[in-house]
């Protein structure tokens, strides 16, 4: 019907035909009562993505890419003369920085190699000098490297220090398992594009009910992207404040079934399997990888770009698109990669057929195979 790709970009990635389909759908006004009542089971049921007990957890909905959730949490959460930490080793808690700088709210940006998992002791260092830090905020998977961040352990440092805790997870919720308690989350987020396997246009943030409720005072700094407002909206009207991106929605109530279907582990285990079947294929092309594998995701791999004169790598990706396959240019500043992701409706046969085109590609370039470093 539709023709299907295979993204193996870091999302939107690719999704299952039925998800496509529950976008046509008779015209609703997203007023009307029926709609409400889908975007509030939808807030229920992507509290279990995380095993938030609805008692104690909610989830607000963005009309948004990701980026709208970094900026909600950031902007909302940060009492009156207190302090945001970031522990930062990648783009996207770069991004996290940036947001802080354009809305002059007092941060640390503890900085470290993005090759590295951050230093625990660094982030104890810092809670120690800074009494007056009130918000932790980390990415849990960094998606420009596919580094694996140790969430719990910070966790639980910021909640040691009275911080709330903020995490990043856009890239790992619905794929490696979280579990809010357990991994020591206040907040976490993400998009229906990522995990769940959805469409682009909703984002979602998951967080301590309590939390939410305390910032009703907190100072303002946006209007359109304020927590408490759109929470506070949502339980009075069962209307989020503005328009809902109302396909999308439809799309991710489908894709959370088929998330809930498929199940927890037998989803991460295919994303694993995914994955080694790329590596396994890099390797045997002569591909190296940017990041060790103790500390990788399993959900990115960033392949150094080999040291041959007729490697390209907009030929290469012109070759594997034309033929329904996607990859996508890296995220290291000072390093030249490109990555290969396991996200999305994909298995081990997918990732076989396209490292054929992947080596014709080669071939097609004349590039050496094994490629040389
Ligand atoms: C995709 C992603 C986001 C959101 O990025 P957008 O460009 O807004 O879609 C945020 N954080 C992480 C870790 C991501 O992978």
């Amino acid at each position: 019907m539709v023709k299907r790709n295979v993204l193996l970009n870091p999302g939107p990635a690719t999704t299952t035909d039925t998800v496509k389909m529950a976008q046509i759908v008779p015209d609703i006004c997203p007023r009307e009562e029926e709609f409400g009542d889908k975007m509030y089971q939808l807030g229920i049921d992507l509290l279990g993505t995380v095993h938030a007990d609805p008692a104690k957890y909610t989830t607000v909905l963005f009309c948004g890419s990701g980026t709208v959730n970094i900026d909600v949490c950031l902007n909302s959460l940060l009492p009156e003369d207190k302090k945001i930490l970031i522990v930062n080793n990648g783009a996207y808690s770069s991004r996290a920085v940036e947001v802080c700088e354009y809305y002059g709210m007092p941060h640390i940006n503890l900085k470290s190699s993005v090759y590295e998992q951050p230093n625990l002791n660094d982030v104890k260092k810092a809670l120690d000098e800074n009494p007056d830090i009130a918000m932790v905020y980390t990415t849990h998977h960094e998606t420009g490297t596919g580094v694996l961040n140790p969430i719990r352990e910070i966790g639980q440092l910021a909640h040691d220090y009275d911080a709330i805790f903020v995490v990043d997870t856009t890239s790992s919720l619905a794929m490696i398992p979280i579990d809010m308690e357990e991994d020591n989350i206040d907040f976490c987020m993400a998009s229906a594009q990522k995990g769940i396997m959805g469409m682009t246009g909703l984002s979602f943030i998951i967080g301590n009910e309590e939390e939410i409720c305390k910032s009703k005072n907190y100072p303002k700094r946006s209007y359109y992207c304020n927590l408490y407002l759109q929470y506070d909206y949502f339980k009075k009207t069962g209307q989020m404040h503005f328009t809902p991106p109302v396909q999308t929605v439809y799309a991710a109530i489908q894709a959370l079934k088929e998330y809930y279907d498929e199940g927890e582990q037998d989803k991460w285990n295919r994303h694993q399997r995914v994955m080694a079947r790329i590596q396994e294929g890099l390797k045997e092309l002569g591909f190296k990888e940017a990041i060790k594998p103790e500390i990788q995701s399993g959900l990115v791999a960033s392949v150094l770009y080999p040291k041959d004169d007729n490697w390209s790598f907009d030929k290469v990706h012109d070759y594997c698109q034309e033929r329904g396959f996607t990859i996508y240019p890296g995220k290291i500043s000072d390093n030249e990669t490109f990555r290969l992701c396991s996200l999305g409706a994909i298995d081990v046969e997918d990732i076989d057929n396209f490292l054929i085109v992947l080596k014709e590609a080669l071939k097609s370039n004349n590039v050496t195979i094994p490629v040389q470093y």
